[in-house]
């Protein structure tokens, strides 16, 4: 007896012992530690670099070799950047044939003077935006290393997100700017070119100087550390800046980011305001008649940063900054670089698009290449939400413009899945409308399938849980499937691995003997459970809902519906029959989906009414 109580008691500790361990085991990440001193010369747009990256590699693998992205390099004639712009059928407009024509000056330029492993010379090629360096000593796995860099750099002319002298004046929109190590996962290397799309890259702290002519305000990523030393009043507004000396250096630091952008120019004006219970925001504009709708932009942003903390997650830094800068809006770390000559309705938007990217892309470092759509549709997806919450005004409206965007590439001839990596798609549009608008989709029809609850708990979840780690889809799929008890991988493969589309019809409605039968077709190439709503002439509605036999369960019925549940409908299976209890007459019609949420690419049939 005695025996089998000790066997009973053990057995189970054992389980629970050896399962958090090869949970620990199963997901690892690199990480690094940046140090960067940055001398900047304003006269001719060039900055002298010395860097230091303490790396960690937390793989179970042996690394022999590291990349290294050089951005700037892209900003050259001939480049990969160049020719994939002057030869894809849909440019953007903002790059087209531009950098085919930058003179020496305008170029831009990292040229790599030295690089050291723990103080041995490090051989390395350069090859267009990419450095690939033979390690000098391989790195095992758990080892960590340092690999020092120094370089000299011009930054480019402002053709895309970086560069010198954007459109509305801002002198230096420093993104994507510095030798950046590229990041390995358990995937491999991403070493990806620049072509002008997508960024994935190790978490770590930054701790960044720039010493730059006096006379510039400097804003980004990150914390200064050091505004009495340089005589700035960078935690209020409107102290004066007095300055001495011919440069001064700006000290910053930044922790747990995979990316670090700043902006300077000497004509910014900066503005701060706090979150109840959240960051400080930051805002740093040219004050003039173009950018007058940025006074209202403090109290905007803050209304949204606490919609945004109560539905999708707590913003894990003491900042985030909104800077006037860069060729519309990007995201980075803490900090958003936007262009300012807008309407107060332009302005929120971009505001709250790149802020929300602190959520999908700044914390969860998803792999744009791979899931842009995670990020863009996700962020676009909040934004709607965040917007309308700001403006008190329906979020369908906002919702339905990703719909309308995608309907228009499901039919184009032109799409391609969104599981294309991000610079291979064939058009701009069709990576585009991938990205932004179905990727959108995706997550406003989670809903339909699984309930908004549940869909909404999946989100908060999937923050919470992945924050400052790099989750794929199989990672959100898990836990969309535990919030919801479902099984999802049908709906990712469909939607994301495939362009096959939805389309439902109500096919045929007739009495037959004293009731009601009710035949749906299947017109599309993907199967969904569906939600059919039949409206009587007394006004009523009832649902009838038939659940897709490969979710394996139900989306729980909203307290207010009242809702028939019917056999599941079998993916196999073109059409389904179900029956209505009661004579034809009674019924007004019978609709499917009457939420907008089904993504059903022609709405025509969808709706029978008696007539
Ligand atoms: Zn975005």
């Amino acid at each position: 007896m005695k025996y089998n109580f000790i066997k009973k008691a053990f057995f189970p500790l054992l389980f629970v012992v050896t399962g958090h361990f090869s949970f620990a085991q199963s997901y690892w990440q690199q990480h690094v530690d940046y140090k960067m001193d940055i001398d900047f010369d304003v006269e001719n747009h060039q900055f002298q670099g010395s860097q230091t990256i303490k790396y960690t590699n937390n793989s179970p693998d042996t690394l022999y070799k590291v990349f290294y992205h050089l951005y700037f390099n892209a900003f050259q004639p001939e480049s990969m950047m160049d020719v994939r712009s002057r030869t894809i059928e849909d440019p953007d407009g903002r790059v087209n044939d531009r950098i085919s024509k930058l003179d020496n000056s305008q170029v831009g330029y990292h040229k790599v003077n030295k690089l050291q492993q723990d103080g041995s010379a490090v051989d390395f090629i350069i090859e267009g935006t990419v450095v690939e360096a033979d390690l000098a000593r391989p790195i095992p796995p758990g080892g960590q290393t340092t690999l020092s860099m120094a370089f000299d750099s011009q930054v480019p002319v402002q053709i895309r997100r970086s560069g010198r002298n954007n459109r509305e004046g801002i002198d230096y929109s420093m993104t994507q700017w510095f030798p950046k190590l590229a990041e390995y996962d358990e995937r491999g290397w991403h070493a990806h070119p620049y072509v002008g799309r997508e960024f994935y890259s190790p978490f770590g702290n930054y701790e960044v100087n720039i010493t730059i002519d006096k006379d510039y305000i400097l804003a980004g990523t990150g914390v200064l550390q050091n505004p009495n030393e340089i005589g700035y009043g960078y935690e209020d507004e409107g102290v004066e800046v007095k300055r001495s000396g011919k440069k001064l250096t700006w000290k910053f630091k930044a922790e747990k980011v995979h990316d670090f952008a700043w902006a300077a120019d000497p004509d910014y004006k900066h503005v701060v305001t706090n979150v109840p219970g959240g960051p400080d925001l930051h805002f740093f504009y040219q004050e003039n008649e173009n950018t007058k709708e940025w006074s209202k932009l403090p109290e905007i942003t803050s209304k949204a940063f606490q919609f945004i903390e109560k539905n999708f997650g707590k913003y894990p830094y003491p900042h985030y900054s909104v800077i006037q800068g860069g060729d519309g809006g990007m995201e980075y770390p803490m900090a958003t670089l936007i262009t300012g000559h807008r309407s107060l309705r332009s302005l929120t938007g971009v505001t709250v698009h790149e802020a929300l990217h602190s959520w999908y892309q700044g914390v969860l470092g998803i792999n744009e290449s791979y899931y842009a759509w995670m990020d863009e549709g996700y962020t676009t997806y909040a934004s709607s939400l965040t917007v309308a919450h700001v403006f008190d005004r329906n979020v369908d409206w906002f919702n339905n413009r990703s719909y309308m965007g995608y309907y228009a590439l499901a039919v184009s001839g032109k799409e391609e899945p969104m599981s294309t990596h991000a610079d291979h798609f064939e058009t701009n549009f069709a990576y585009g409308t991938a990205a932004y608008s179905k990727g959108a989709v995706s997550i406003a029809q989670l809903g339909y399938i699984i309930g908004e609850e549940a869909r909404d708990k999946a989100l908060l979840r999937f923050f919470n849980e992945w924050k400052f780690k790099h989750p794929d889809l199989n990672d959100f799929v898990r836990i969309a499937e535990k919030t919801s008890g479902l099984e999802l991988d049908w709906y990712y493969d469909y939607f994301v691995n495939s362009t096959k589309s939805i389309d439902y019809g109500v096919n045929k409605v007739e009495e037959f003997d004293g009731n009601v039968l009710v035949e749906l077709v299947r017109e599309g190439d993907m199967p969904m459970p569906m939600d059919v709503i039949v409206t009587f002439k007394d006004g009523s509605k009832k649902t009838y809902y038939a659940p897709l036999s490969i979710m394996r369960g139900e989306k729980p019925v909203k307290n207010d519906l009242d809702r028939v549940v019917l056999p599941d409908w079998k993916w196999t299976h073109p059409t389904y029959n179900f029956q209505i209890d009661g004579k034809l007459d009674n019924i007004q019609s019978i609709q499917i989906d009457d939420t907008g949420l089904l993504a059903d690419i022609n709405r025509d049939n969808n709706k029978w009414e008696n007539k």
